[in-house]
């Protein structure tokens, strides 16, 4: 999954950005309204993380010029502690989640998880398939029960196809949403990935649909 984060106090965005990269993440950085904007409108993130008080241009008109332009990309808001007219505004401008500062990276990572499931329509925080189980409170995957090692690349693909039973994504999507910004992006590594993520996982549970790109089984029933 990859984020967007968007925070003019840096010793705060490079702490938290270094926290959301451990977690499996891969993480675009924003300092500034005007940079947030251009990313958001360009770029395809799975969620952003957004502080209202920015130079160059504040985070809630930030947030109306992207719904204005029809992106529709989770976004939680930081606001200041007592801030309640800023959380007020901030879900009237299109927020899905807020947060008061000073919070624990722990909860700002738990809201992400809880957001980036509701937009695909899932409630738990297990994803399961074919035997494979994903908690994605841990980044950990089971096999029948059994740990299965994953590179941070291979769970970014495994999560992101996890989150999407039965639908088919591209290699080029998978690429979008699995590098930052600055990573030189090939996709021809996806196919890389998928081999090594077939020797670990059940035979059927990844289908290549040619010229279409991968789909994780759906599950009888779910
Ligand atoms: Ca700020």
């Amino acid at each position: 999954m990859r984020l967007l984060l968007v925070e003019d106090e840096q010793t705060l965005r490079k702490q938290l950005a270094a926290s959301l990269i451990r977690a499996g993440y891969a993480v675009d950085e924003a300092d500034n309204g005007q940079d947030a904007l251009f990313l958001g409108d360009t770029e395809n993130y799975d969620a952003v993380v957004l502080d209202l008080g920015l130079p160059r241009m504040d985070g809630l008109s930030v947030l109306k010029r992207w719904r204005a332009n029809g992106r529709a990309m989770p976004v939680l808001i930081l606001t200041a502690r007592d801030g309640w007219h800023e959380k007020v505004e901030g879900i009237d401008a299109g927020a899905d989640d807020y947060l008061a500062k000073p919070f624990h990276a722990e909860e700002l990572m738990a809201r992400l998880r809880a957001l980036i499931r509701r937009a695909q329509g899932l409630a738990s925080p297990l994803l399961q398939c074919r035997g494979i189980v994903l908690d994605t409170r841990e980044s950990r995957v089971t096999v029948d029960g059994w740990p299965i090692e994953l590179t941070a690349h291979e769970f970014m693909v495994l999560d992101y196809l996890m989150h999407r039973p039965g639908v088919i994504v591209s290699r080029t999507e998978l690429t979008e949403h699995i590098y930052a910004q600055d990573f030189d992006r090939d996709s021809n590594t996806i196919e890389v990935f998928i081999a090594r993520l077939r020797k670990k996982l059940p035979p059927d549970a990844i289908k290549t649909v040619r010229g279409l790109g991968y789909q994780l089984a759906a599950e009888a029933g779910g």
